[in-house]
């Protein structure tokens, strides 16, 4: 694995855990309002080798818990499962971030223990997920990805950027039927301020803090625990 970032420290990326993030490139999604541009382009400068990151983790065993790979998409490198079993090794626990597009890693992570949280993306209602990611997007994979988690092996959660143009309030019934039983949903205000992958996007403004707690009732209908990120 070559990896694109480096976050030595972060106390809110993984719930409870004082934790580092990896950050890896390349995306088979391409969603408009996405923050991270030059990872989905893979036009990230930085690149640090899975030894230079290990060497890294066992150095910072005695501050940090957790390790968070995010991206990009992970789930697109078959080395990402080796390289957790030698995270694991070192003792830490892990989180991956996912867009739900390959549920078979997803699963087999999950059943060989090699992930203690996922937090997977919901982009959109599945009619809308194209549109969201302007990409053809494998619906029946994200179903399956949901179910997976919902078993509750492992820790995790669901996640949508409430992006306008893109979601309407309206949306959120479908997403609940969606999410119908799930333990914990995050609702992301949506951030013009930094470059996104769709410059068109950062003169849309976000919708104001009552639309998403009305959002919010409407999935607490169908999720255990709904939660507003800023
Ligand atoms: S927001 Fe996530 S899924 Fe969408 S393009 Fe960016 S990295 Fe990929």
């Amino acid at each position: 694995m070559i990896f694109h970032g480096l976050q030595k420290t972060t106390l809110i990326d993984f719930p409870g855990e004082i934790a580092c993030t990896l950050f890896v490139d390349k995306c088979n999604f391409r969603c408009p309002y996405c923050q991270n541009p030059l990872l989905v382009l893979e036009q990230a400068k930085e690149a640090l080798s899975e030894s230079e990151v290990l060497e890294f983790l066992r150095k910072r065993k005695k501050v940090l818990d957790g390790v968070c790979v995010t991206g990009g998409e992970p789930t697109l490198y078959a080395g990402l499962k080796p390289f957790f079993r030698r995270v694991k090794e070192l003792g830490y626990k892990i989180k991956l971030d996912t867009n739900g597009t390959n549920p078979r890693m997803v699963r087999e992570l999950i059943e060989e223990k090699l992930v203690d949280y996922v937090a997977m993306d919901i982009k959109a209602p599945l009619e809308k997920y194209d549109k969201a990611t302007n990409s053809i997007v494998n619906k029946n994979a994200i179903k399956e990805s949901i179910e997976i988690l919902k078993e509750g092996k492992t820790g995790y959660e669901f996640r949508t950027t409430v992006v306008p143009k893109i979601l309407e309030p309206e949306d959120f019934e479908e997403i609940g039927k969606m999410l119908k039983g799930a333990k914990a949903f995050y609702l992301q205000q949506f951030v013009n301020s930094v470059p996104l992958l769709d410059k068109e996007f950062q003169s849309i403004d976000p919708f104001p803090d009552r639309v998403l707690e009305q959002i919010k009732k409407t999935m607490q209908k169908y999720v255990e625990k709904v939660e507003i990120r800023n």
